[in-house]
């Protein structure tokens, strides 16, 4: 395999001072300007303050008359107190890189070192412009980076024909990736869902208007809208995160309310899910003489690959990887991304690369260990892999028009 230039220790470096400091959406001060300097030493022309502290980093290889490629990291912590006792760990209480995005941002880092060093000595590359995209507040629960840098002017001030993604995947031995074309990644939404009858007394309940009865109703029937209303072979999940109601066993509450999570792997599902749904409770209100007022907050859409770009990643990654640790067939994804509103605007791909196992606590390996876990710690034997396949893909990207 070769290491195509990259600066494999101070990736690892930079990994582990941004895994030191973490920071929340929209606060990633401190990593974004460990992100611009290093842009700028580079060489590369350096726009800060989208979306807060979003960064691009672009470099035009040869006339620029080629391809304009985007190439995405997501810089944000998570709101969790880490557990690991590594000696890179989090030096914030209550802070961590509990998601690998101080990995992807190194990777890209290290990726932006080796094509500046390609540029510098015009090998191996065509003409082209490379707009490197840092983006804040991935994490969703006051994220939506991607969508904001957008709203800021991202794809009209640096205009890019493709835009390419990944995330580190727990679980999925290190070396290994997978993706698919088309659908990839869930939709995911918020919905609150709030019952108001008339409370009154546990002893007479033919003087009050009971918001539970509605409310377990629609409950019960919450599933049946993935049973009867979407075709079988497609995904659609409903999870009921909170129910609150009543004080205490002899008050008839005057209200109840429900939160769920809602995703879907296919647009469509998504638009029948938010109709069903609101159906539902309107009816099952109606239906035990209450009111009820629904609140969907419609969150990341469905994560969509395109064709051509997913073919491109598939050539690279087998080049990088080897064609038996590559998986451009893999199964899609319950989980959501913001680059998913990248995609809906520039046609691209989002890939997933092999974490490992990796576990840690006492400095010690725990075994498998999932993203947002307290004992999480992305795996710097991914550097490698992640970088050369942003600088291979950038190569043949600008080179094969
Ligand atoms: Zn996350
Ligand atoms: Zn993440």
């Amino acid at each position: 395999m070769s290491f195509a230039n990259l600066d494999l220790k101070a990736m690892k470096e930079w990994r582990r001072a941004i895994h030191q400091n973490p920071e929340l959406g929209f606060e990633e001060f401190n990593t974004s300007r460990l992100v611009t300097d290093c842009l700028r030493s580079w060489g590369y022309e350096v726009h800060t303050g989208l979306a807060v502290t979003g960064v691009v980093g672009q470099l035009v290889f040869g006339d620029g008359s080629g391809p304009r490629l985007g190439l995405r990291a997501d810089m944000d912590a998570l709101p969790l107190q880490e557990q690991t006792s590594l000696p890179w760990q989090s030096r914030t209480p209550g802070k961590m890189h509990a998601c690998g995005h101080d990995g992807h941002t190194a990777i890209l880092l290290g990726a932006a070192k080796a094509l500046a060093g390609s540029h510098a000595t015009g090998t191996g590359m065509g003409n082209g412009t490379l707009n490197l995209i840092f983006q804040p507040a991935e994490e969703v629960g006051g994220g939506g980076g991607a969508q904001r840098m957008m709203e800021e002017g991202l794809f009209d001030r640096f205009p890019c024909d493709a835009v390419f993604g990944l995330h580190n995947m727990p679980g999925t031995p290190v070396g290994q990736c997978f993706f698919r074309s088309g659908p990839f990644m869930c939709s995911s939404d918020k919905v609150n869902i709030r019952f108001t009858g008339k409370g009154g007394h546990g002893a007479m309940p033919q003087l009050a208007l009971d918001p539970t009865q509605p409310l377990a109703a629609t409950v019960q029937g919450l599933q049946s809208l993935i049973g009867r209303n979407i075709d079988p072979l497609h995904c659609g999940v409903i999870s009921v995160g909170r129910i609150a109601a009543g004080e205490s066993y002899n008050i008839i509450p005057e209200q109840a309310e429900l939160d769920l999570s809602v995703r879907a792997l296919q647009p469509q599902v998504r638009d029948i899910l938010c109709q069903r749904i609101k159906a539902l409770a309107e009816h099952q209100a109606q239906a035990y003489d209450c009111t009820v007022q629904i609140r969907y907050e419609a969150g990341y859409p469905v994560l969509i690959n395109s064709e051509a770009e997913t073919r491109l990643v598939e050539a690279v990654a087998i080049e990088v990887f080897g064609v038996d640790n590559v998986d451009a067939n893999g199964a899609p994804l319950t989980a959501s991304e913001d680059f998913a509103y990248m995609l809906e605007q520039v046609p691209g791909c989002y890939l997933m690369i092999g974490n490992g196992d990796n576990g840690y606590t006492d400095g010690a390996r725990l075994g498998p260990c999932s993203v947002h876990n307290p004992h999480y710690d992305f795996n710097d034997e991914c550097l490698s892999g992640g970088g050369q396949l942003w600088v291979k893909l950038a190569e043949r990207y600008f080179s094969r028009r």
